[in-house]
């Protein structure tokens, strides 16, 4: 079942390659502590195997989306901190006490909450949480009139252990927007007047804008995974994804002739068409429609005509015939054209094109160290 043959494509994902992102972001962050972000299942490299090789190489604190993905994450790694983003529902406050997971608390609501189960547990031991205060982002954490309050009214604090006040920036991936120093000078007449605790502030791009914004604890995710932490400049990370689909027909066209739905592309010269195992159904974008490419070694093979739910045609006039034989591997995102290359082909972000990636890829994981 499992047998690679049984497979339209394959991905694979460089655990060492993540291992030395991982080195370089933490060289880089001047703080205390580099965490690693694995919410959506590790940007949908597989958190099973992603983070036991983020554990293995120094990295004890791990933050995830949703409550549900923590707990999964504990049955992973038994010892490591494990951090809810999205903090507790109403109700779920048990499960964080249960499988040891530190909440978010994103609100004043929270915070009361939070406090309110602590007490019912009569000294029962309670995971620390973090509060994440809004700078600017408006979506998670304390807006700014909670921020106030809370200010004001520090005993709202008593009995709540904080480990970090945690900040997001809105704009980090563009090192010269002013909402950056803006988000940042928020966050620190905040943290100035609410009780001392360690911060964390930011994620992969804030790493690389400079200490100022670092504080103690980093939550980097994309740059684990290769994408380019600061576009338009060269980027820093390791690729970790290649993308291959197979072959399953060549075509030769030498008459005028339209390929796939909607006919949306005219074959005019005499040429060749590949039809490879990859679709919509796969996170392939429909987007890339007569504007993604593959490669076929170092030839570049035009997408032509529309992707279609598990299929992609591709113009592969100059690629060698014994290159072209049914099964063989065409690369989709490999070393000639990267996650941020097809994301920006796709009309999206590195970070969509790898969350979309799906079930039915052979998913292959190397690593030289066992
Ligand atoms: C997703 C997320 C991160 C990681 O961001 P990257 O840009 O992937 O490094 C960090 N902090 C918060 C609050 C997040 O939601």
């Amino acid at each position: 079942m499992t047998n690679s043959k049984t497979f339209g494509a394959r991905l694979t994902i460089d655990l060492d390659a993540i291992v030395e992102n991982y080195k370089l972001l933490r060289g880089t962050f001047t703080g205390e502590e580099c965490a690693g972000v694995v919410k959506a299942n590790a940007y949908g490299l597989g958190a099973d195997h992603v983070a036991p090789t983020l554990y293995q190489a120094g990295c004890k604190t791990f933050f995830v989306a949703h409550l549900n993905e923590g707990i999964a994450l504990r049955g992973i790694l038994p010892e490591a901190d494990i951090h809810i983003l999205n903090g507790p529902l109403p109700g779920s406050e048990s499960y964080f006490a249960e499988h040891r997971l530190v909440p978010v608390l994103n609100s004043l609501g929270a915070i009361e909450a939070w406090k309110h189960f602590a007490q019912s547990q009569n000294g029962r031991n309670i995971p620390p949480s973090d509060i994440h205060l809004d700078s600017g982002m408006l979506r998670l954490g304390l807006p700014p009139d909670e921020i106030n309050r809370l200010i004001q009214e520090p005993e709202r604090l008593d009995g709540v252990t904080v480990n970090y006040f945690l900040s997001h920036l809105a704009c980090a991936t563009e090192l010269e927007n002013p909402l950056n120093q803006q988000h940042l000078e928020s966050f620190l007449s905040d943290v100035k007047i609410l009780p001392e605790t360690k911060k964390s502030f930011c994620g992969s791009s804030a790493i690389f804008i400079g200490p100022e914004f670092h504080f103690d604890l980093a939550r980097p995710g994309a740059a684990l995974y290769g994408i380019n932490p600061l576009p338009g400049r060269p980027n820093p990370m390791r690729q970790v994804v290649r993308l291959q689909g197979k072959i399953l027909q060549v075509r030769d066209v030498d008459t005028p002739q339209t390929v796939g739905y909607g006919a949306t592309h005219r074959v005019t010269r005499k040429g060749k068409i590949a039809t490879v195992a990859v679709g919509y159904a796969d996170g392939f974008f429909r987007s890339l429609s007569n504007c993604g490419c593959g490669y076929v070694g170092d030839i570049r093979v035009p997408i032509v005509g529309r992707v279609s739910m598990d299929l992609i045609t591709l113009d592969v006039t100059e690629v060698p015939e014994q290159q072209l034989q049914t099964g063989r591997l065409i690369d989709l995102i490999g070393p000639h054209y990267d996650i941020d290359a097809i994301a920006e082909d796709a009309g999206t972000i590195g970070y969509e094109v790898l969350t979309a990636m799906g079930s039915r890829y052979e998913r292959v994981y190397s690593s030289n160290n066992g």
